[in-house]
Formats: C-alpha cells, structure tokens, sequence
C-alpha cells in the first residue's frame, strides 16, 4: 500500500462539506472595519459587493459547511484532483523524506481557483445576479472565473493588470474564450483608474489598482453588478479546503500522515486549502504538524511585513483587514511569479501565524525556478512559477531532512501548472533574472504611509 506512486479517489469521494477553520481559532480574527468610519463593518455594508450567502460565509462559525450539489456537479469536471508521491524527486535529491503533492493544474483554468471561482457564480446566480466585475493579475484568478461564469451563465468584466495584459496575451484570449470581457488596469471607466493615469499615463498596473477598479464598477452599479475575489477572503479560504480534505483521505490510502505541510502564498487561498483541514487536528487534537506558507523574497509580506489594518487596495474603497501587510501602495519588483506580488495576506493565514500555529519562509526567484526545473525534470509536470516556492522549500525540508537522517513525510500543493508562462521560464533559461535584495526603504516605502491603526500586542 504505502509505495503508491500515484493516489487517485472516486467521483464520489469529492467532499460533501468545506473545512470552516474560524470554528477551532482560539483567537478569532478581529473584525473588519470600515475605510470610512473605522468601526466594524457589518453584512449590509458588503451586501453591495456580495451575494448574502457569501456574506454568511465570510463570518461563519460553523465548522463545516455544506457544498451545494450543483457546485459538487461542477467539481466533477477535474475533481477529485490526483496525489502523487514525488518518488523521482527524492531519489535525485538522495532524501529519507517521503515527498507527495497534490496537483491543481488539472483544473480547466490550470491551477486551484475554479475551487472557489465555480461556488462563487453559483451563489451569485442563485441570488440573481447576472454581471460580475474581478481583477486578475497574471490571468489565473480571471480565467478561472471566466470558466465558472459561463457555467452559470453569468456575464464578467476583468480588470487586467496592465503589465500582464500586454505580456501575457493567452491568458487573456482564454477569458475571452469563456465569454468575459478583459480591460488592460488603469483605465479610464473608473475614477481610481483615472486618477492613476494622471499621475502616470504609463502605469503598469498592479493588483492593488485593479482591485479598486473591479470594485468601484460594482459598488457604482446601484446593484446591477457584483464583485468576485479570487484570494485573501474568509469563504474564499474555506471553498479551497476541498483540496486539503480530499488528501487526507489519499494520504490514508497512501498509509501516511505528514509531518510538513508547504504551499506558496500570494493572498492565502492554496495554502489555506491544503493546510487548514490538517490544520484542524493540530487545533483539536494537539497533533504535531508543521504548515509551511511560502513567498516571494521580493514581495515579504508574512516575514517582513507588519501586523496591522490595512485595505486590500491601492485606493483604498475595501474594509480595513487586519493581516500582515507592506502596505497598500508598496509595488513589488516585476519578478515573474504575478499570482504572489499582492502587498497583503488573508486574515486568517495572519491570524495563524501570529498565533505560532504556522510557518513563513520567503525565497529568492532564482532558487525557485531552478527548484522547478528540477521537478519538471524529475516529475515531469512543468510548475507555475508561483508554486516553484512551494517545491524550492520543499527541497529545503527535503535536505534538512537528509542532514538529519529524518524520514520526515512532507505534502505539498502543486497548485498549477506554468503552460502560459513559459516567457519566464525563457527569461530564466536565457540569464535574465536576478534576485533582488529588498532595501530598507523599498520595505518601508509602503508600510511609512499607513496612517491605520495599529494592532497592539
Ligand atoms: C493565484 C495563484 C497563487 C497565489 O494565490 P493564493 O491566494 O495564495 O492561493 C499561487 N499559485 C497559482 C498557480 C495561482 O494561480
């Protein structure tokens, strides 16, 4: 049994409910507040923005929450995803360590988001809903929206970040493909985007900017549109538990348990995904395990970053959330990993990790894509630049491991495949990347202009 190479399940074994982790925090997280007042916020001042359910979701105590069957239905398309265990990895990294991952890439959009992107249009489409805004930075979280919106027949306005939209043009013909409508961010359709270009007609964009655009075009539709994250929220967090909870069960069938638990981090939704319901035990059950969050060394928000609200925007239109940030007007450095350059992290994976309960460790670019080649080259499926984090620590731990003469056993989430961004594996390949050492004021450069509050120790 234990020497599977790979662990599939039935159709059948698809989870009935999602892991609502706000139920086992001994520390919840702190409310949200409103950019304006400052006080509290409370489900009226969202419902512009969100179907109720959603709302619901997003404040649940509830430890476990039913998955509606046509979502379930959706999820038969790619689920339940494949675990493999990276036999061909270990032998060349010479490791004791037992190494599995999950993989996402085989989704229609190629990565985790349809996770959260199909349960999102479904509640919209049950609450009437029929226009849907989002950004997207590299294309991930809007392709995969695009895909769930046609599902539901839902029509979707994307606010593209502008370096993207003109760098990676596939991404955008397959939202396109799926019926959404694309817009190069900045534009000029919102008054946050036009206050940008006349700053700087050549903005390239950035997360941030894209996200004050989606949600200004749905808070100024007087209720004809509504706004979709693709990360960082509450419910969002919790759809992406189908991936941790499916491979509990593959583990079992692996005869395993891991002892590590690693995935990369841009807003928390992959991680969160694989790690909370493992995550459940260590909070119920004590149970001794390691969950490791991984970033970009460039964008160093969990490890260098402070604790404290900030808005999940550039112009600053979203509640204020109490996470580790850089502050919401810090640009991160082009690297290539576009789905892990946002200033913030959920509030929940904040919340965690302030608490002890999980790890952060940030790598440099370089070490990444090389971790991915050699796992393109060992396992053969070619990673995401965002999950070569994921794969760089995992060959950390894989060592240490080695050092140690430890059998450790470690999981982690190949949370897409890299098919659309080969140009930066060209640039990798050709020499043109570096790793860029962070300066103290590029680190404080965002953090210096908050002016919210604090969260005292
Ligand atoms: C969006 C994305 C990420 C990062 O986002 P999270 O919210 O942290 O999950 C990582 N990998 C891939 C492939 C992505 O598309």
């Amino acid at each position: 049994m234990s020497d599977l190479r790979k662990i599939i399940l039935e159709e059948n074994e698809i989870p009935e409910k999602w892991y609502n982790i706000q139920a086992d925090m001994k520390n919840k997280p702190l409310p949200p507040l409103h950019p304006g007042t400052k006080e509290p916020i409370g489900p009226e001042d969202l419902a512009p923005l969100f179907p109720m359910e959603l709302i619901k979701q997003e404040v649940s105590q509830e430890q476990w929450i039913e998955i509606p069957e046509e979502v379930r239905e959706v999820y038969k398309m790619w689920r339940p995803t494949p675990m493999y265990r990276a036999t061909n990895l270990e032998k060349v990294l010479d490791t004791p360590a037992k190494i599995y991952y999950k993989y996402e890439g085989v989704s229609p959009a190629g990565s985790h988001k349809p996770n959260t992107a199909v349960p999102q249009a479904y509640y919209n489409m049950k609450e009437g809903v029929h226009k849907l805004t989002t950004e997207t930075g590299a294309g991930q979280w809007g392709s995969a929206l695009a895909f769930a919106c046609e599902k539901f027949g839902i029509d979707l306005e994307v606010y593209m970040v502008r370096i993207s939209y003109e760098q990676k043009p596939y991404r955008k013909l397959l939202m396109n493909t799926w019926g959404a409508d694309v817009y190069s961010s900045p534009t000029d359709k919102t008054q946050g985007g036009k206050s940008i270009l006349e700053q700087d007609p050549n903005s390239p964009g950035s997360l941030g900017i894209a996200i004050s655009e989606a949600v200004e075009r749905a808070a100024t539709s007087g209720g004809t549109k509504k706004y979709s994250l693709g990360s960082v929220l509450n419910h969002v967090l919790m759809h992406q538990t189908v991936i941790g909870l499916e491979s509990i069960k593959q583990m079992e069938k692996a005869d395993a348990f891991p002892d590590i638990v690693i995935a990369p981090l841009g807003g928390g939704s992959n991680f969160a995904g694989i790690s909370f319901p493992y995550l459940h035990y260590k909070l119920t059950e004590g149970k001794d395990i390691r969950c490791i969050a991984v970033e970009p060394a460039s964008c160093p928000k969990l490890t260098k970053g402070e604790f404290r609200y900030d808005f999940g925007d550039t112009v600053g239109l979203t509640p204020l959330l109490p996470m580790y940030t850089l502050g919401h007007t810090f640009v991160p450095e082009a690297i290539h990993a576009g789905g892990l350059r946002y200033h913030g992290a959920s509030v929940l994976v904040s919340q965690l990790l302030k608490d002890g309960l999980v790890e952060a460790s940030a790598i440099h670019q370089l070490e990444c894509f090389k971790a991915g080649v050699m796992f393109a080259n060992t396992e053969a499926i070619l990673p995401a630049p965002e999950a070569t984090h994921g794969i760089a620590q995992v060959i950390r731990e894989a060592n240490k491991a080695k050092e140690e003469g430890a059998e450790k056993t470690i999981l982690f989430n190949l949370c897409g495949h890299g098919h659309f961004d080969m140009a930066a594996y060209q640039d990798y390949f050709d020499g043109k990347l570096e790793d860029h050492e962070l300066t103290y004021d590029e680190l404080h450069s965002g953090l210096n202009e908050l002016t919210t509050p604090k969260i005292e120790e």
